[in-house]
């Protein structure tokens, strides 16, 4: 008999209950007792949820207050000895403090999970960090658990992802230094579990989907044989999971691994299943992630049934039917959309609704095909629906995508001919300065966005607001004497919403949040269809602004695979064909901003680099089409159009040739915590086109001074030729306030006249 489980669900909650708890906690409006209290009602709901839906275990060990990353550190005792806190006595208080930082501590740091849109807290390894055991936490919940009445299998990032995942601080030549303390803390962990009669354990190590090299490739089977080992043949049972892509190089490995079974992620790496499955051990259990952890589409229960069946007779019960990876990655329960139409939500699934298609599939294996008929006869329906419905499909937009040229990619000139038109015509100073797109977003700015969304306001009351705040936000760049204007984006919540909302193909939730780190939740639009632009949609804004100044005003759009990157996106198509679409509709725009007299168009991709594939293998053609999506959305314009591009948190060394593919005018990049650092790659490569090197850093509220403006321009110019220099900050403003907003860019635009007395 087949069994059914999942990697992990949300702990957030269905409407984002452990961020309030949070929040209500860290502001001293409640104390410990009030959170843990919300933690327990959640965990306790999400295992019923998983009980109820007929899953043969409950995961334990998912949940955490602020990032299971973190979580494990904390349970082995492996915390930075920099914050000085005891592993065994440590608070929560304590350890919101390593996530958040104090007065005292700087917090530590967070970067993106694999390819998610997760954030996780980054180990620190320095030579003296301990793995002794640490805090009591998972054990409590895992008695909580059983107390319920569940069966429990514990959930626990594994030792080598942990490891890997960290950043050495000090005192070690590599990671795997610490390999022989790692592995004795799990033992220690491992040991406790099976005394606590703890029969399975999920190790997580996703790593395996990356490219490893030979060290930690190695390094899986001795780890593997010492945990087993000390575990001398009893429970609990190691289920190894890999996720987020396929892990066929390692098949080998995974045969002869020392653990009761393996876990594939059948989504991302649909085509390792038969390499791996060939000769796979008698005695090991195969875990099959058939349900999408990552996407919110309903699953096609026939076809997964169709790939399971022939495995059933060759691993009976050895077979589990499992998500793909956590379900962390989705939001919790459709039951909870209103905004969605009944057709629009037949064709999706939440972290619940997957739990019953787990189990569905499960008892279908099982023999059980009857009890499941309805939510086979639903999926089927779902999938129909899905490949006929002419909300998805739209001719229009299929024809003029199949007609795409490879000259529609092309501006009609080479970047030089361009830039001297450009040039010409706006007489640019040297040096120009200008900003990434938007302004401080006020209370008020927020306010009557908000009203205007609940209708409590009408169109022109609030047009009106905005017209006004763009009016104030010009002629507060006209005083600073910057160069380019912008209008601001006062209209905007978030770039991609904005866009998303006004686009066919998209849909939006009400509740469909996201774990994005700590408290922080996002609410990713769903791309379900062609998406199609049914008329202008930044062109008016622009248009109003460019009437207040004789200056250049730069029109401001989000661009294709940003647009991507940030939602949910179908699966019925490949990535790279909704990314061609959304560069058409794009293309209108441009060009219709164009025809406005907006002379400069800056296409923002701050995404880009975040869509690289795991695999370094698999870049090339990612970075293919994500160039060719931008080069299609920027290329409609004439020369003297001037096409901007800003780019965020980027590292760009490994892929510049594609990057000046772009072929944008002006590019804007964060530099100025790299102390300019990042530009270096862009002198040695001879980046072509002209370049805005962040000068100051827009995520804290310090007010640069000229000096270290100047410092950081002149060491741009050390790299990068006069001409082609531009002066502007690392990123949008909207965070920051107005006063120092005002000082900053008058402090930069004086370093900018400074600089140009030397030429
Ligand atoms: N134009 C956007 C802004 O200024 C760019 C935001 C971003 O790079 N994430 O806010
Ligand atoms: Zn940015």
């Amino acid at each position: 008999m087949a069994l059914a489980h999942v990697l992990g669900f949300p702990r957030i909650g269905a409407h984002r209950e452990l961020k309030f708890a949070q929040e209500s906690f860290w502001k001293g409006a409640s104390d410990e007792a009030a959170l843990r209290a919300t933690g327990a009602t959640l965990r306790a709901r999400h295992w019923q949820a998983q009980a109820d839906a007929g899953l043969d275990f409950v995961t334990v060990g998912d949940f955490a207050w602020y990032d299971q990353v973190l979580g494990t550190l904390a349970l082995l005792g492996a915390i930075p000895s920099r914050f000085g806190f005891d592993p065994k006595q440590l608070s929560l208080a304590d350890y919101f403090i390593l996530a958040r930082g104090s007065k005292q501590h700087f917090a530590m740091e967070m970067t993106k999970w694999f390819d998610t849109n997760y954030h996780y807290l980054v180990p620190e390894w320095t030579a003296d960090v301990q793995f002794n055991g640490g805090v009591d936490w998972l054990h409590d919940e895992i008695a909580e658990a059983r107390a319920l009445g569940h069966k429990v299998k514990v959930a626990l990032v594994g030792p080598l992802t942990l490891l890997y995942q960290g950043k050495i601080k000090s005192g070690l030549g590599h990671k795997l230094d610490l390999l022989p303390k790692v592995v004795a803390g799990y033992q220690q962990l491992l040991q406790r579990l099976h005394a606590a009669g703890i029969e399975s354990v999920q190790i997580d190590e996703p790593i395996l989907a990356l490219e490893l090299d030979a060290a930690w490739r190695n390094a899986f089977a001795p780890v593997y044989a010492q945990l087993n080992a000390q575990l001398s043949g009893s429970a609990p049972a190691l289920l190894l999971t890999t996720y987020f892509g396929e892990v066929s190089e390692h098949a080998e490995l995974l045969r002869s691994l020392p653990v009761a079974g393996v876990h594939l992620d059948l989504v991302r790496g649909a085509d390792q299943l038969e390499q791996i499955v060939a000769g796979w051990p008698q005695d090991k259990v195969l875990s099959l992630g058939v349900v999408d952890g990552r996407n919110l589409w309903r699953t096609d229960l026939d076809q997964v049934l169709t790939k399971l069946k022939p495995l059933q007779a060759q691993l009976g019960d050895r077979l589990w039917v499992a998500s793909s990876c956590s379900l962390l990655h989705v939001p919790v329960d459709l039951a909870n959309e209103s905004k969605l139409d009944e057709e629009l939500k037949s064709w999706l699934a939440f972290a619940t609704q997957k739990l019953a298609e787990i189990v569905a599939l499960k008892l279908a294996l099982n023999g059980k095909a009857a009890e499941v008929e309805a939510q086979f006869v639903a999926s089927r329906a779902a999938q129909a629906s899905r490949r006929s419905s002419s909300r998805i499909h739209n001719p229009l937009v299929q024809k003029r995508l199949a007609a795409v040229t490879a000259a529609d990619a092309e501006r009609s000139a080479g970047f030089d001919a361009r830039i001297a038109k450009q040039q010409a015509k706006w007489q640019l100073p040297a040096f120009p300065t200008t900003t990434i797109g938007s302004f401080p977003q006020t209370a008020e700015i927020r306010q009557a966005r908000a009203a205007y969304k609940r209708g409590e306001i009408g169109h022109l009351d609030y047009l009106d607001k905005m017209r006004e705040e763009i009016r104030i936000v010009v002629e507060k760049q006209e005083q600073l004497g910057l160069d380019v204007l912008v209008h601001g984006e006062p209209e905007r919540n978030d770039m991609v919403e904005y866009f998303g909302e006004q686009l066919w193909g998209y849909a939006f939730t009400a509740n469909g949040w996201v774990q994005s780190y700590g408290s922080r939740c996002v609410k990713p639009p769903v791309i379900y269809g062609d998406v199609y632009r049914p008329e202008a949609m930044t062109v008016g804004w622009s248009q109003f602004a460019q009437t207040l100044t004789a200056k250049p005003m730069k029109g401001m759009l989000t661009g294709p695979v940003t647009m991507l990157q940030w939602s949910f996106v179908r699966d019925d198509q490949p990535r790279e064909t909704t990314a061609l679409q959304i560069a058409l509709a794009l293309r209108d725009e441009v060009c219709d901003l164009e025809k406005a007299n907006i002379g400069m168009i800056q296409i923002d991709e701050p995404a880009f680099r975040e869509g690289l594939p795991l695999k370094s293998r698999d870049w090339p053609h990612y970075l293919d089409w994500a160039v060719r999506a931008f080069k299609i959305s920027a290329a409609g314009v004439g020369d003297e159009t001037q096409i901007h591009t800003h780019m965020c948190y980027s590292e760009f060394n490994d892929i510049l040739p594609w990057i000046a593919a772009m072929d944008a005018d002006v590019i804007t990049i964060e530099t100025s915590r790299s102390d300019m650092e990042l530009l270096d790659g862009f002198g040695e490569f001879a980046y072509p086109n002209d370049i805005g090197p962040g000068v100051y850093d827009i995520h804290s509220p310090r007010v640069p001074q000229v000096d270290e403006m100047e410092r950081l321009l002149r060491k741009a110019r050390g790299v990068i030729p006069d001409a082609r220099l531009w002066v502007n900050p690392d990123c949008g403003l909207k965070t920051r306030g107005w006063p120092e907003t005002y000082e900053a860019l008058e402090n930069m635009v004086l370093a900018a006249k400074r600089l140009r007395q030397t030429v």
